[in-house]
């Protein structure tokens, strides 16, 4: 059960790499299955503004319906499928769900704010982004300032990769572009004021430990008031706790996302929500307006 695999190197039978490999092609097999019967799904999570607390958008979050397992996060798929070539296909599908939907609660009444869409460095390589936007805005009618594409910072790292033009006609089309996970990636300020940017997501690490851990709220203070003063809005990403919210404000961050507010659901489940979240907009407004 031995082969040789190179001068003088023996390797030994190993069943488990044979699983292993098994398990890739399995997977692999599953995730093609998925992309063809569509077994996908859009959770949506609210960001709200933390001065007025009003909903000032959406993003949205791609599940995996498992055939064995329920519902699968993208943590678990996404870098697989992008090493198996199979990215492409579930991007384009989530970035015309993500519009479709959108649209929909705009016909249904709801306010103009932007649904967000997460596009990972390899499909915004790979694809021809601006045709495809352009496309999917036409055939859903969503107004372009009401998507906007979320993009990490290695994404502009590699300038020569036309990520320049990519983002100005993008930018051309109306669309929103905000940078995810701002501080964790290998990033160089530079790229702030050569990118046509709208919005800097604070990583959730940088805000968990706040308010206790004090490196933490000055990383966040001195980020929020870079973004300030660079006409960037803000984002603070996974906050959970009333406190984080207190502190958020306090710092002038602009728009609160995270379990504190609600975690990504469903569009049925956003929808009941939204409807909750209004008629506690205006328990609040009631409270605070004077006795007649
Ligand atoms: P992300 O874009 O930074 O999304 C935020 C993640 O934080 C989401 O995880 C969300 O569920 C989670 N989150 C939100 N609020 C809280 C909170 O208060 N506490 C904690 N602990 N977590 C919170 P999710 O949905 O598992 O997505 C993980 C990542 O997968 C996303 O990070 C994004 O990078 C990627 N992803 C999601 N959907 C897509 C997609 O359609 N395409 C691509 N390329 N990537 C996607
Ligand atoms: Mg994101
Ligand atoms: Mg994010
Ligand atoms: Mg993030």
């Amino acid at each position: 059960h031995a082969r040789r695999i190179g001068p003088g190197m023996v390797q030994c039978y190993d069943p488990a790499m044979d699983s292993r490999a098994l398990e890739i092609l399995q997977r692999e097999r599953l995730l093609r299955e998925a992309i063809a019967t569509g077994a996908f799904v859009l959770h949506f999570q609210p960001q709200t503004d933390l001065r007025t607390g009003e909903l000032c958008g959406l993003e949205a979050l791609v599940r995996w319906r498992h055939p064995h397992r329920g519902i699968v996060g993208p943590q678990e798929f996404i870098g697989f499928c992008e090493a198996r070539g199979l990215i492409s296909p579930i991007g384009r599908w989530v970035l015309r769900e993500a519009c479709r939907q959108m649209k929909a609660w705009l016909d249904a009444g709801w306010p103009q704010v932007p649904v967000a869409v997460n596009l990972s460095a390899l499909e915004f390589r790979q694809r021809d982004m601006v045709a495809e936007v352009a496309e999917v805005l036409q055939s859903t009618g969503l107004p372009p300032s009401c998507l906007e594409i979320e993009l990490t910072e290695s994404v502009l790292m590699h300038p020569e990769d036309g990520a320049q033009d990519t983002l100005n006609a993008l930018k051309a089309l109306g669309v929103r572009i905000a940078i995810d996970d701002f501080g964790t990636g290998y990033s160089s300020l530079a790229y702030l004021k050569r990118y046509p940017l709208d919005q800097i997501k604070i990583d959730r690490s940088f805000v968990m430990d706040t308010p206790d851990n004090a490196d933490d709220v000055a990383i966040v203070t001195a980020i929020v008031q870079m973004a300030r003063s660079l006409q960037l809005q803000t984002v603070a990403e996974g906050v959970e706790t009333q406190a984080q919210v207190e502190l958020l404000r306090a710092l002038g961050c602009d728009i609160c996302q995270g379990h504190v507010v609600a975690a990504p659901m469903e569009a049925a489940a956003l929808a009941a929500w939204w409807e909750a979240w209004q008629a506690g907009g205006m328990a609040r407004a009631r409270r605070s307006s004077p006795p007649p």
